[in-house]
């Protein structure tokens, strides 16, 4: 599919080193955003940078952990010294590692919090100027969240991985009485089973790859980080009167 409305646009995306978010950076890219891209290893960021150079496009690999919120400011200070005002954010970083409540794994809960929820705030802080200063210029300028179908269906040791989800749903929702009156989009983006690295970090076996989630995999085949990142494309390129608000994707086979 052709977004030629994409180019032009200037978009930081967070968790750029994998999955959806590396996806998403790629196929702005490719249609003409320049794209900063943020996530903890550099290496991987810097690789997707070189591969976006070599194909002709703009990125910048920004290093950096969502959760700390002075280094947050700090590299949204470098992107824009570089690339520009930012008129589109990704926030695809997130960690998900399910255990059942009763392992009472507080470094889990704490780490989802403050990634999956924290996080996200510090970006949204960190560009919300760049966003109405954009829209009040008459571009288009969008705040995409990924959130999780696991923000409203409940999967047994999922609790606190669901809960960050549900407030990022409600974040985005609540977020739309601030900013659409100001002409900046906010999509909220609920995907379901997706073939990437996220659950390469759950530490107990029986919910693993090898465990609950591999049989996920085998039971309902997964969608591709691509097809997630052709969602973003579509939302970004719509008429700027357009607000896709909220997205829920399954696969098919997922009920
Ligand atoms: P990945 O694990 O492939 O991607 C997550 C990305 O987040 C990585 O690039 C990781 O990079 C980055 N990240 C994690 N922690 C931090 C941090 N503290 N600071 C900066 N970056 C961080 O998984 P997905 O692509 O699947 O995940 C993207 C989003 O989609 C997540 O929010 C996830 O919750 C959500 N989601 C995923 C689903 C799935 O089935 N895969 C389903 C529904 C929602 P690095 O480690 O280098 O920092």
């Amino acid at each position: 599919m052709s977004y030629t409305t994409l180019s032009g646009r200037t978009a930081v995306i967070t968790g750029a080193a994998s999955g959806m978010g590396a996806a998403a950076a790629l196929l702005l890219a490719e249609h003409g955003a320049s794209v900063a891209l943020l996530a903890r290893r550099e290496e991987r960021l810097k690789e997707l940078a070189d591969r976006i150079d070599a194909a002709g496009g703009r990125a910048l690999a920004l290093p950096v952990d969502v959760t700390d919120r002075d280094a947050v400011t700090g590299v949204a200070r470098r992107a824009k010294a570089e690339l520009g005002r930012v008129d589109l954010v990704v926030n695809a970083a997130g960690v998900m590692l399910p255990n059942p409540i009763e392992h009472g794994r507080a470094d889990e809960w704490a780490r989802m919090i403050d990634t999956n929820v924290t996080g996200v705030l510090n970006v949204i802080e960190a560009f919300t100027a760049d966003l109405i200063s954009a829209a009040a210029d008459g571009h288009t300028a969008d705040l995409i969240n990924i959130s999780s179908i696991g923000a409203h269906v409940a999967f047994p040791g999922y609790a606190v991985y669901g809960a960050t989800k549900a407030a990022l749903t409600q974040l985005s929702a609540s977020l739309r009485t601030e900013f659409g009156p100001r002409d900046v989009r906010v999509t909220n983006i609920e995907p379901g089973l997706t073939d990437t690295e996220l659950g390469n970090h759950i530490d107990n076996p029986g919910l693993g790859s090898d465990g609950q989630l591999g049989e996920l995999f085998d039971l309902i085949g997964p969608l591709t980080a691509e097809q997630i990142a052709d969602l973003v494309a579509y939302v970004a390129s719509r008429p700027r009167t357009v607000n896709l608000r909220q997205i829920v994707v399954l696969p098919t086979r997922q009920a």
